[in-house]
């Protein structure tokens, strides 16, 4: 694959994350990775979907009181129009942990149909199988997605507070790299859609235990609200990813634009979830799929 972007070239722009809308279905992925490497990235909105309020309407999270035959028939969807097998879609049952899950074969689909067969106690999985497509859910936790495009592995992890606390984006960084035949620098890592450092205020109990953990509090303070993705962007910079390699979704806070994105707070609690999907896509597969999202 390195002949179309070679592994040296550092303008790694054309990574950057775009909002795509599809038959009603709108969604921030990164076209350019998968047309030049053949690796799918994408964070689904609320827009789309058979769900009904208060989980209207592309509800991805069977944990959260919908109707199990609705967020199937969403997930299928999703699948479909991301040219992915939905029974394959791997999922963690995301207990607000650090732990990072690698999925092989025998975990393989692990959750795409029944809440119960989640990966338990993980909220990041890492693989380098192909075609099994790696799926967490969110309503303002922040979403990353992690890719090493030479060796063809990804990762995927849930990032709350306690999350980005326990430095589980750098977690997930060293559960790709275990074999020790892939570096951080090789990395490009996107932050999905989260509550921003604009609206996520936080008690000071909070605000104290993260300035013992965590320098630099301008950063990452506001008044007293917490800016999560900023948290989770120095963590992935700190681990060795380049600045140029770490893309955002733009104007993507979820109580902000809580018309395109489920949001915990901004709904109140009871709302649905979006989803984080990556996948390696089979070789035969790659580059020719510029019409897809
Ligand atoms: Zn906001």
């Amino acid at each position: 694959m390195g002949d179309i972007k070679g592994d040296n070239d550092d303008d790694y722009s054309a990574y950057r994350l775009t909002c795509e809308t599809v038959d009603g279905t709108s969604l921030y992925t990164s076209k350019a990775l998968r047309a030049e490497r053949g690796i799918l990235v994408a964070f689904t909105t609320r827009e789309g979907g058979y769900s009904r309020t208060p989980y209207d309407s592309l509800n991805l999270g069977l944990h959260v009181g919908d109707a199990d035959a609705a967020v199937i028939k969403n997930r299928e969807a999703l699948c479909v129009l991301l040219g992915l097998d939905p029974s394959r879609m791997t999922c963690a049952e995301q207990v607000h942990g650090s732990v990072v899950a690698v999925v092989d074969e025998s975990v393989a689909g692990s959750g795409a149909m029944s809440l119960k067969e989640a990966v338990r106690g993980a909220d990041a999985l890492v693989t380098n199988l192909e075609a099994v497509p790696l799926a967490l859910f969110f309503a303002d936790c922040v979403p990353v997605v992690i890719v090493e495009p030479r060796h063809r592995i990804i990762g995927v992890a849930h990032a709350g507070w306690r999350g980005v606390h326990a430095n589980i984006a750098e977690n997930t960084i060293y559960g790709m790299v275990e074999d020790g035949a892939v570096e951080p620098a090789d990395m490009i890592a996107f932050i999905g859609p989260s509550i921003g450092g604009c609206c996520y205020r936080v008690g000071e109990d909070l605000i104290k235990k993260f300035a013992e953990t965590f320098s630099h509090k301008e950063r990452w303070l506001h008044g007293s609200k917490l800016d999560l993705p900023a948290l989770v962007n120095d963590q992935l910079e700190k681990a060795g990813i380049e600045p140029a390699r770490i893309f955002s979704c733009e104007d993507s806070c979820t109580s902000c634009r809580n018309e395109l994105f489920f949001s915990y707070r901004g709904d109140g609690g009871v709302t649905g979830r979006q989803a984080a999907v990556a996948a390696v896509l089979p070789r035969r597969d790659s580059g020719n799929t510029n019409d897809l999202p």
